[in-house]
This record gives C-alpha cells, structure tokens and sequence, in this order.
C-alpha cells in the first residue's frame, strides 16, 4: 500500500528566502497547471508503437504541459493552496525543526522530508 506522503518544507522568495512546512500527499500536483488546454489521451505511448516519440507526439506533449509543467508561476500557484495556512519561517533551521516534529507524529510518511525550492515569492 503507499501512502504517497511526506514531509514537505517549501521554500520561496526572491530577495528573502520564506519557508513553511506541511505534511502532504500527492506532491506532484504542484505542477498541474488546470489552465493548459485539456488533450486527448495517446495512444500510442509504451510498448504499442515503438516508433513513437512522445517528444513530438502532441497528445503527449498537452499532457505533459498539463500535469508537468515546469513553469514556477504554475507551482507558486499550486503551492499557495498547498501551504496556505502554514506558520512563515524565515530560516531554514527552523523549518527543519518544525519538519522533524511534524515527521515524529507521522506514522507513515513515505517519502520522509523533503524540500521543494520555488524561485517566486509566496
Ligand atoms: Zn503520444
């Protein structure tokens, strides 16, 4: 069974780093971008064709966009409704501090302690 959780201690800013700590499932849903445009499904991804290329494929491509993006404003985006209601830190140190309590009350936790950096201000 996974759990598909962790212990996640997000870092933002520009001029001055802010870090906030949050036990999450289902990180990957920060890079889903709801506004791309909505695609057919391939195909003829796997072992089907192996002649295709989901580099050019572009089914593959929209999907990739969709839920990979890799544009930070899609992630800071996400990130705001991720950590919302999290306490600010503004060292790192104490984020960690706050990531090993969170991880101590946690039974599973996957994925154990993480950081996601994001170059954009909360
Ligand atoms: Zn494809």
């Amino acid at each position: 069974m996974s759990a598909d959780d962790g212990i996640y201690i997000l870092e933002t800013g520009i001029s001055k780093k802010e870090y906030r700590v949050a036990h999450l499932q289902a990180i990957e849903n920060i890079a889903y971008d709801k506004d791309a445009p909505d695609f057919e499904w391939c195909n003829q991804s796997g072992s089907i064709n192996k002649n295709h290329d989901f580099r050019t494929c572009p089914s593959c491509r929209a999907r990739q966009k969709k839920f990979h993006s890799d544009d930070p404003n899609v992630h800071i985006r996400n990130a705001r409704d991720m950590w919302g209601n999290c306490q600010v830190f503004t060292t790192e140190a104490d984020a960690m501090h706050k990531a090993m309590e969170l991880y101590r009350e946690c039974c599973i936790c996957e994925y154990g302690i993480q950081t996601i950096a994001i170059e954009r201000d909360f």
